[in-house]
């Protein structure tokens, strides 16, 4: 690596070119504090560690996230990885980058352990962080920059992030209508999942699109000039190329038979007002026949994630299939950046600015409508399963140390936190470890606890004084169940072991 690439100044030009009222200051002390806190760290390639915060900072610039997401972008592994800890974020940059930092700390808690049970874990704590899309955007920023410099990895650790990605983030940055980064994070995993897959795809677009380009621009001239006879303005026509995943996975439902792709290039048009895209579809169907079925209208129907966009496929130049996808510009800002897309910035004075709590204000908003989506079950995480949120409600959710999440009633202690795992570990519970912290057993813990419970293979059972504070049923009745056996078990037991029994470490009072 250069010199130059733990250079600062690009970010900080990259966000004063959405932002130019945005606090670079605070940016730069951000940029600094990274700096001291991962100083001699390197990464797995042998670079310095500061690189990879650095980076994913930028790629949250490229999604003009506000100057607080990035500096919290530039801070994400502070907490986790150097002896600086969120305690010290806090002082120095306040509550609201603490609390987005320990979010990306906890979401990054979670291993995946096979598809069935992360989705499960995953959809848990997508609903304990009460969805802060913030911490999300962080998360897949980080995920993208890892996904880019797998390659100096182990196979086994390449292949789990790379699996992790295609099936747990890319979906959930789909639902979030977050699109530029889905196709980043598929291309860049699909690589590495199916390295004989990925290559032939490659090689097969490649071909097909040098093929095409000619005529793509040549019924791109003339759809133009149709525009321009009938008055509709136009920002821009451009062909768009199917990026590579999505392809593959449209070639496998098609005998691998890229002659029955019709979308591998399309032409996108963006015009001013939704009325100039009727109008625009109005001309290319006057003057292509449009296939049947093949129309199709999200401005009318969004997509689920509020995808919106006039599609169309017809029978263009030459008898070839054409796809056109007709949309606004700010149709496409929200398109490609999806939630993203809604933080607005003083541009020049172009625009009305909305003032801070505006902006915040709206980002509330769109929270809650993804939470009320969430709740419905209707599409947000829909391929994941339906989510009842009410279940969830009055509910926590803590990390074992293997990354697991247990989800227990709010209130709930070390000791119900053992039964949830296995009523042995409860019945040989002596202490708690919550957060690296020893703590008492009736200590109640909170989401995103990270819990391992210390046992004493020679302890005889549970406590029935834990009846007093647990908060499971499963928990109560182990206690109870245990304390009855152990009666049966004494009576039956020989003196013998009955004294192997109590030998060892000296029995605990409490
Ligand atoms: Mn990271």
């Amino acid at each position: 690596m250069t010199k130059g690439a733990t250079d600062i100044a690009p970010l900080l030009d990259k966000i004063r070119s959405y932002d130019p009222k945005a606090d670079l200051d605070m940016v730069r002390r951000a940029f600094e504090m990274a700096t001291r806190a991962h100083a001699g760290q390197a990464r797995a390639d042998g670079t310095p560690y500061l690189i990879h915060p650095l980076r994913a900072a930028e790629i949250l610039a490229d999604m003009k996230v506000p100057a607080h997401i990035v500096a919290a972008g530039l801070l994400h592994d502070v907490p986790e990885d150097t002896t600086v800890t969120n305690e010290d974020i806090r002082r120095e940059f306040g509550d609201d980058i603490a609390v987005m930092i320990a979010g990306v700390t906890k979401l990054g808690k979670l291993k995946y352990r096979g598809i069935e049970r992360y989705i499960e874990n995953l959809r848990k704590m997508f609903v304990a962080m009460a969805a802060d899309v913030r911490v999300i955007l962080i998360k897949f920023a980080d995920r993208i920059h890892n996904l880019e410099t797998l390659d100096s990895l182990p196979t086994d650790k390449r292949l789990r992030v790379a699996l992790e990605s295609l099936e747990i983030y890319a979906p959930i940055a789909n639902r979030l209508g977050l699109h530029d980064l889905r196709t980043r994070l598929e291309d860049l995993s699909f690589r590495h999942v199916m390295p004989q897959e990925y290559e032939w795809v490659r090689g097969l677009a490649e071909r097909a699109i040098a093929g095409k380009s000619r005529y793509v621009e040549r019924v791109r001239k003339e759809l133009e000039r149709d525009l321009k006879a009938a008055r509709i303005p136009v920002v821009s026509i451009a062909g768009r190329v199917k990026h590579l995943y999505s392809l593959y996975q449209k070639l496998i439902k098609h005998e691998r038979d890229i002659v029955q792709i019709h979308d591998l290039v399309a032409l996108r048009i963006l015009v001013p007002e939704v009325a100039d895209c009727y109008a625009t579809l109005g001309i290319i169907h006057q003057r292509w026949k449009p296939l049947r079925g093949r129309i199709k209208d999200y401005i009318a129907m969004p997509k689920p994630n509020g995808y919106r966009s006039l599609h169309t496929t017809v029978f263009c130049e030459d008898g070839e299939v054409v796809e056109f996808q007709i949309r606004t510009v700010a149709m496409h800002e929200e398109a490609e950046r999806g939630i993203a897309a809604h933080w607005q910035y003083d541009e020049a004075g172009k625009h009305a600015v909305p003032a801070g709590e505006d902006v915040e204000l709206a980002w509330v908003k769109e929270l809650a409508d993804v939470q009320t989506q969430a709740a419905t079950g209707a599409s947000f995480l829909d391929r994941l399963e339906t989510l009842k949120i009410d279940v969830f409600q009055n509910r926590i959710f803590v990390f074992t140390p293997s990354g697991d999440v247990i989800d227990l009633p709010e209130g709930a202690t070390p000791v119900d936190f053992a039964y949830a795992i296995h009523s042995e570990i409860g019945n040989r519970a002596v202490a708690a470890r919550v957060n690296d912290d020893i703590t008492a057993l009736d200590a109640p813990l909170s989401s995103g606890d990270c819990c391992e419970i210390v046992t004493d293979k020679n302890r005889r059972g549970p406590n029935p004084d834990w009846l007093d504070f647990v908060k499971t049923s499963h928990a109560r009745d182990h206690i109870r169940s245990h304390a009855r056996s152990r009666l049966t078990r004494w009576t039956k037991s020989t003196p013998d072991a009955a004294a192997q029994k109590t030998a060892g470490r000296p029995r605990r009072k409490k």
